[in-house]
């Protein structure tokens, strides 16, 4: 039997960054991931962004959220000595005369105007009729390099193994977990969207949205920022851009279909008035909870069974400081504040 502090089940970005800061303060860690083409963490585009929603507010916690995502994605990226975090602004359209107007009402609020540079130098290539302004703190994640890295190095250490979680194999003793040849004191699942299939947790209410992007190819607009109406177009290098994204309530195939397809090409031909060529269509589901806030915490019944999800359409900003609240749980018995908690949910567990 090999023995861990920690048996983590999913290995998305919640699952990645909770096991690589158990291991960066020590804890063992054993992931079971099944590996798949299509799940959410590998087709985002990584984005993340203070300013918030067509009503563009200030987004909840940002300041804790930025500081801690600089910090734990920068320790993986002094572990691999690699880049995976680009810090650029984001050029964003107005899409109408309204938003032009709700934007110069905002401009008063110099708090809100920190992060922004409302008049940017007018670029070829969109349809920015309405103009444009920029969001100076935003950046991307490559999620595509940095999780198969990780999961690499794991394979390697002898702390991932490659296949579906089996239910029936767990054992829950005085000591803690035992699957198959692991023991474990602690167990966390972070299987995204999938925690419907998990029979601790599938008391949770979850709202899937089904999420689109196309990798595609421009060689008429620069690589220097972000360009947003509607749609994102994210820089990944030699004329090469990830757009996206929709938004399918409901769904829960993650494979790309035609609907996806004609959707995002929709929102694309409203933002770009030059030639792009689509290179791969790429889809996934987004794990949101029914009130859109994570899901954090320890199982009611079984002490030392935890659940990190919930991460819905803001997992890159959101996942290293969520990770931190629940180590801080799970190490130190510091509660998880309410709107996070699983606790939230526990009356329908009792339903
Ligand atoms: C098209 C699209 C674009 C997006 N763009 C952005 C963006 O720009 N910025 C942003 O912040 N967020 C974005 N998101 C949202 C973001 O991807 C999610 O918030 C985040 O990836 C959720 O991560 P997760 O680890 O909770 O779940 P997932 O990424 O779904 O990971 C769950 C993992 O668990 C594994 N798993 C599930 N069940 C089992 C089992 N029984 N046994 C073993 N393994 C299992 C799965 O295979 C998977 O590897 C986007 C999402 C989509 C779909």
């Amino acid at each position: 039997m090999k023995q861990f502090d920690y048996l983590i089940i999913g290995q998305g970005i919640a699952g990645t960054v909770l096991a690589f800061q158990l291991q960066q303060s020590g804890k063992s860690v054993c992931i079971i991931n099944k590996q798949q083409k299509f799940h959410s963490s590998s087709v985002a585009a990584g984005m993340y962004n203070p300013v918030s929603g067509k009503r563009m507010v200030l987004a909840w916690k940002w300041k804790e959220m930025l500081e801690s995502g600089r910090n734990w994605y920068g320790q993986m990226e002094d572990f691999f000595s690699k880049k995976f975090l680009t810090e650029i602004p984001t050029y964003q359209c107005f899409a109408s005369i309204k938003e032009q107007n709700d934007f110069s009402i905002k401009a008063e609020d110099s708090l809100f105007m920190e992060h922004l540079n409302a008049s940017p130098e007018k670029v070829n290539g969109f349809k920015d009729e309405f103009g444009a302004f920029e969001i100076l703190t935003t950046g991307w994640l490559q999620t595509q390099e940095l999780l198969p890295a990780l999961r690499k190095n794991w394979i390697e250490q002898g702390n991932l193994i490659e296949e579906e979680f089996d239910f029936t194999s767990l054992k829950i003793t005085d000591e803690g977990f035992t699957y198959k040849e692991i023991n474990a004191h602690k167990i966390v699942f972070c299987e995204g969207f999938e925690i419907s299939k998990n029979p601790y947790f599938s008391f949770v209410p979850m709202v899937t949205a089904k999420g689109d992007v196309f990798k595609l190819k421009c060689e008429h607009i620069p690589q220097n920022r972000i360009w947003k109406k509607g749609l994102y177009l994210v820089p990944q290098g030699n004329s090469i851009f990830k757009a996206g994204s929709t938004y399918r309530w409901g769904k829960t195939n993650p494979e790309p279909d035609e609907e996806g397809k004609i959707e995002l090409k929709e929102k694309l031909d409203a933002l770009l008035n030059c030639e792009y060529e689509i290179l791969e269509h790429l889809s996934g589901i987004r794990p949101a909870s029914k009130d859109r806030f994570p899901v954090l915490g320890e199982h009611k019944s079984n002490k030392n069974m935890f659940v990190f999800n919930g991460l819905g359409t803001k997992g890159i900003m959101w996942a290293p400081y969520m990770a931190e609240q629940l180590i801080g749980l799970m190490e130190n018995q510091i509660e998880i504040e309410k709107s996070i908690s699983v606790k939230r949910f526990e009356k329908y567990l009792e339903a």
